[in-house]
């Protein structure tokens, strides 16, 4: 038993080295694993919204950027994460995606995780079914466009958050139905409110030591975000923390293609 217990043990720990071994910092952050998320067995995640959320365990966060993607702040927030070889998820608004093709195609590029925020942020519970259902597929049509150059309703990442968090049990349905995983969050930086960067790095380790894991928002279109991210990935290594990239299960159409 203990034989292959160990054996397991360093198969394990040799999968999640893979991605810290391409890393050119030895003493970087990294990401520790990777959780596929099926919209089947998690249609929504985030306990600030939900009842339930996904299996991190004790000390593991996924990082979360809203809103973008926004040049001037995104492209801080993508270095760094590079600095320190961390994975993310980034929902997209799409007309940013739109305005922003570069930046989809870099935030892609460098391995993250791509989710979807709607067209244009409006409050989906207040502007009727019809509207909030041409802001969902507007928004993932704008964002495989800036992608892939095709502007399909069907996202490669089914994951999508609502603006606000602002959702409607037609919404859910509708999303649950075509296979779509809404995220809420566990926990939130609150940087929609001004603040400096030294208060926003407090507030979020104040709010992550009191949860002790989480999916956690931010938002890359805020300046005092990015530029106490740094600073915030330093104190998870330093803490213990480990950091799980999300991302999405296998186009069904690939899979043939893949062995
Ligand atoms: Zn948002």
């Amino acid at each position: 038993m203990t034989v292959l217990r160990a054996a397991l043990l360093s198969f394990v720990a040799s999968v999640s080295i893979a991605s810290a071994a391409e890393c050119p910092r030895k003493d970087a952050l990294g990401t520790s694993r990777v959780m596929t998320v099926d919209p089947q067995a998690f249609p929504r995640v985030g306990l600030k919204s939900f009842p339930q959320t996904l299996p991190l365990a004790d000390k593991e966060v996924a990082l979360t950027f809203d809103d973008g993607p926004f040049p001037a702040t995104t492209t801080k927030v993508l270095a760094a994460l590079a600095d320190e070889c961390v994975l993310a998820t980034f929902f997209l608004i799409g007309r940013n995606a739109e305005a922003n093709p570069a930046i989809v195609k870099r935030i892609a590029a460098a391995g993250h995780s791509i989710g979807h925020h709607t067209w244009s942020h409006q409050p989906l519970d207040k502007i009727g079914q019809q509207r909030a259902l041409e802001e969902i597929d507007r928004g993932i049509a704008a964002d495989e466009k800036a992608l892939h150059g095709v502007a399909t309703s069907v996202p490669s990442t089914p994951f999508f958050r609502f603006p606000g968090f602002a959702s409607t049990p037609a919404l859910l349905s509708s999303l649950q139905s075509r296979g779509i995983a809404v995220f809420g969050a566990d926990l939130w930086a609150s940087d929609w409110n001004p603040m400096t960067p030294e208060q926003q790095l407090n507030l979020i380790i104040e709010r992550l030591d009191y949860e002790g894991n989480g999916i956690i928002l931010f938002h890359d279109t805020k300046a005092q975000t990015a530029k106490m991210l740094p600073a915030f990935l330093q104190y998870l290594r330093r803490n213990g923390y480990k950091v799980v990239h999300l991302v999405g299960p296998r186009p069904i159409k690939s899979s043939s293609n893949d062995r």
